[in-house]
């Protein structure tokens, strides 16, 4: 499932394709993929609308498209965005095409359709809850070493869980949760309240290491996560533990644990994470 470094790139990159462009015109044709409005007013409403910004929020991509309004796509397990040449074929499970002022179009598919794509304000999506209220985002500013003391200290989950919690941080999911915690040295089944401030601190900075380097190499492909252009991110030869359960620790040589935490396969060192 594509996380915050996925979404960051996808985003990026579309940034440099939309921003500045308009739609001409809008087919759906899987309406379920439609999260707000339906499928009928998603397509009488975007033609004309030029793309002003393109930006990540969590794992939600938001184009700002004129009148206070958001195009907003959520990849779920298998969405895929792609921008095109309006000749090009369709790939299987294409659920929506838009077309851009300069002949190419943006399209989505997505086999397994847990993605989401919806129109509007961000007040009238979140009063409608196709928009959840999302936590801080953890390469911005607002994200201190403070912000996550205070998110630990006031839970007793599980590390693992917490961190998953999107309300609390926006963005990280199974796999950069898990090496967070391995760069951290903090086991993942620990209850967050327990951890002491250093390894908090360190946590925070992992979690901002692991994502700042994915990002840099463009995502982790594990299944089928592609960028804009079909191509695959290069992180998942840099993983430490995340799909590694049952081999050597990189850095200690001890073989890894799995665990299930938080209802999610977890993975980490049994001697560097305590
Ligand atoms: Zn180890």
């Amino acid at each position: 499932m594509p996380e915050l470094p996925e979404v960051e790139t996808v985003a990026r990159d579309l940034r440099n394709e939309l921003v500045g462009r308009r739609f001409i015109s809008a087919w759906v044709s899987q309406p379920g993929v439609l999260r707000y409005p339906d499928a009928e007013s998603f397509c009488a409403a975007l033609p004309g609308r030029a793309v002003l910004s393109v930006e990540r929020r969590g794992k939600y991509i938001l184009c700002e498209v004129g009148e206070g309004d958001a195009l907003v796509f959520h990849l779920g397990m298998t969405g895929h965005l792609r921008v095109v040449d309006g000749e090009v074929e369709e790939v299987k499970h294409t659920h929506l095409r838009a077309g851009l002022d300069d002949g190419r179009e943006l399209r989505f598919d997505d086999a397994r359709r847990f993605g989401r794509v919806m129109l509007g304000s961000r007040a009238v999506l979140e009063e409608r809850r196709v928009l959840p209220a999302l936590g801080v985002e953890p390469l911005s500013d607002d994200f201190t070493a403070e912000r996550l003391d205070g998110l630990m200290r006031r839970t007793t989950r599980t590390v693992k869980a917490a961190l998953l919690d999107q309300s609390g941080i926006a963005g990280l999911g199974n796999i950069y949760v898990d090496e967070a915690c391995h760069l951290a040295g903090v086991r993942p089944t620990r209850r967050a309240n327990r951890l002491t401030r250093r390894e908090r601190t360190a946590l925070h900075a992992a979690i901002r290491s692991v994502l700042t380097k994915a990002i840099t190499n463009r995502g982790t492909t594990i299944d089928d996560y592609r960028d804009l252009w079909d191509a695959r991110g290069s992180h998942q030869e840099k993983l430490q533990v995340y799909g590694r359960g049952g081999e050597q620790c990189l850095s200690c040589g001890t073989v890894l644990r799995r665990a299930m935490v938080a209802g999610r396969g977890t993975v980490y060192c049994p001697r560097c994470q305590r």
